[in-house]
């Protein structure tokens, strides 16, 4: 569709922002529904977050995401938060509701919904989520409630302490925290049904490192990473060896993307057209 006075205008912000799949994943779906939108990528540097806020709030776009570094800062400069992102502490999304910038997090349901495509739920299983950064916080707090048991464990033990400490005090869930270390994981792991690394390892370019020793891994262990690039972490080629489940990073980056599309337009995007176009993108790339 031309773009013209009326076109409605989203955007992603962040830094950096080069090589993100947001705009051919929504471009395409407001393409496919005949809906006369436009997204575009902004790298808005640290510092020059409220300029970036108040100019789309002067030109009425009509909702936008955030990426690094932006996803708490963002919150000082929204007029209102939903209940999950301000217990998650972090916005990916907001919608801009008749001049009210209001703030969603949408990386959780996308984790959740990525899982549930695979044919996998983590209601009443045991779940191990590797990192306690934003990711993971987000995760967490859209799956604690459905799993029987949860177990965080980080890197640093104190940020899997106070995110674990948080969940139990605001959703009253049974939560375990163990360090990333193979002796420490071992027991973890060996009760586990699912595992979900929201940890950078193995992301582009650190592709031959694991987050865990494929010792630990099992062919009845469904096993997701949501890191996209690559697609096929060596975590993700490791499990497959072993014959368990995987699922992939572009998987929770299609449905976050398509929540939000849901929470802009009140409208069910096409997935499958999204995700297609962002695999092109990736290959392309
Ligand atoms: P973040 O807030 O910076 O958290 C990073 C996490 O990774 C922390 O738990 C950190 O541990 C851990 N970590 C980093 N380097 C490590 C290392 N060398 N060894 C062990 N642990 C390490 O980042 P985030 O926003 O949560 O993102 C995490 C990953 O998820 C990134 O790769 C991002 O691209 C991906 N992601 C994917 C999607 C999607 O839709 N597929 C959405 C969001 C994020 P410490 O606490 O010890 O530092």
């Amino acid at each position: 569709m031309k773009a013209s006075w009326d076109t409605q205008v989203y955007c992603l912000i962040g830094d950096p922002v080069a090589y993100t799949l947001s705009p051919v994943m929504h471009n395409t779906a407001f393409k496919k529904l005949g809906i006369n939108g436009l997204y575009l990528a902004f790298r808005v540097p640290t510092g020059k977050l409220r300029e970036a806020v108040e100019g789309m709030k002067a030109l009425g776009f009509k909702g936008f995401n955030v990426t690094i570094p932006h996803k708490v800062e963002i919150i000082r400069f929204l007029d209102g938060l939903d209940r999950l992102a301000a217990r998650i502490g972090a916005v990916n999304t907001v919608k801009n509701d008749g001049g009210r910038l209001i703030g969603y997090n949408t990386d959780g349901e996308g984790a959740l919904r990525a899982l549930e495509e695979a044919g996998v739920s983590p209601k009443g299983k045991n779940v191990v989520v590797l990192g306690a950064g934003g990711a993971s916080r987000a995760i967490c707090f859209t799956i604690a409630k459905l799993a029987r048991k949860l177990v965080i464990a980080n890197r640093t033990e104190d940020k899997a302490l106070k995110l674990a400490e948080r969940l139990r005090a605001e959703l009253g869930v049974n939560v375990e925290v163990c360090r990333l270390l193979e002796e420490e994981l071992a027991p973890m792991l060996a009760e586990a049904e699912i595992l979900i690394n929201a940890t950078s390892v193995g992301m582009y370019p650190e592709v031959e490192n694991s987050p865990v020793s494929s010792a630990l891994l099992r062919r009845d262990l469904t096993v997701f990473d949501i890191v996209y690039k690559p697609l096929k972490t060596r975590l993700l080629r490791e499990a497959e060896l072993k014959g368990a489940k995987t699922v992939d990073g572009l998987a929770m980056l299609v449905h976050q993307a398509a929540r939000a599309f849901e929470i802009w337009t009140g409208v069910t995007p096409p997935v499958e057209e999204m995700r297609k176009a962002a695999l092109k993108e990736v290959r392309q790339g």
